[in-house]
């Protein structure tokens, strides 16, 4: 496969799915959200531009995030999209760099994307996601798997959630008919655990 492309609202799942999906189909893991807090932590331009942006939880636009990521897109290896395509324009885009062979979708309710994104903590070191309510970290506040401090990200706060939410269902919702018209569009329910979710995802993808 050449690009999947995971969509989804903020907190349906989409990193903890790429993860596994990438390392089974052996896809390059590419999530825009973690290239762009690894410019903002390295105190790049593109990362002092961008977290004007994030930090209120409104889009960086596109051409910067097609910038950033087109360089990865021609590689010899095939990609797992992980938070991009987002717009439109990105979607249009994608497809200058390389053909799409499935749009999957991870369904999840509004309550329950708030619900998991005020409860998410972040390793500062390694990424790794934990959840205070369904996955917490054994000791409090550090990391499992490399014991670097977890924190709350800035655009996780209430607030900020209610934003993304909304400039979600304005920008990137539109983006499920637009592969679903392609023919190329899986659905997978995000409610479910991530072992569900992941063994979901394997069949509709063979199926795509
Ligand atoms: P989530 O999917 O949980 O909202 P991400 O880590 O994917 O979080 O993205 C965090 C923020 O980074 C977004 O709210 C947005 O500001 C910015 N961002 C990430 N990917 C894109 C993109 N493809 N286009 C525009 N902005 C993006
Ligand atoms: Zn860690």
């Amino acid at each position: 496969m050449k690009a999947v492309v995971l969509l989804g609202p903020p907190g349906s799942g989409k990193g903890t799915l790429a993860e596994r999906l990438a390392d089974k189909l052996d896809l390059v893991h590419l999530s825009t959200g973690d290239m762009l807090r690894d410019e903002v932590a390295r105190g790049t331009d593109l990362g002092r531009e961008a977290k004007k942006y994030m930090d209120g939880g409104e889009l960086v636009p596109d051409q910067l995030i097609l910038d950033m990521v087109g360089g990865r897109l021609t590689g010899p290896r095939g990609v797992l999209l992980d938070g991009f395509p987002r717009t439109r324009a990105q979607a249009e885009g994608l497809e200058e760099y390389t053909a799409v062979d499935a749009g999957l979708f991870l369904e999840l309710s509004r309550d329950e994307v708030v619900r998991r994104l005020s409860s998410r903590r972040v390793c500062k070191e390694c990424g790794a996601n934990y959840n205070l309510l369904t996955k917490p970290p054994a000791e409090d506040g550090r990391c499992d798997r490399c014991g670097g401090e977890l924190y709350q990200r800035p655009d996780d706060t209430v607030e900020v959630i209610a934003r993304r939410y909304d400039v979600y269902l304005k920008d990137s919702a539109p983006l499920v008919e637009y592969y679903e018209k392609k023919g190329i569009l899986v659905r997978v329910d995000g409610s479910r655990s991530p072992d569900d979710v992941y063994t979901q995802a394997l069949s509709a993808l063979g199926n795509a």
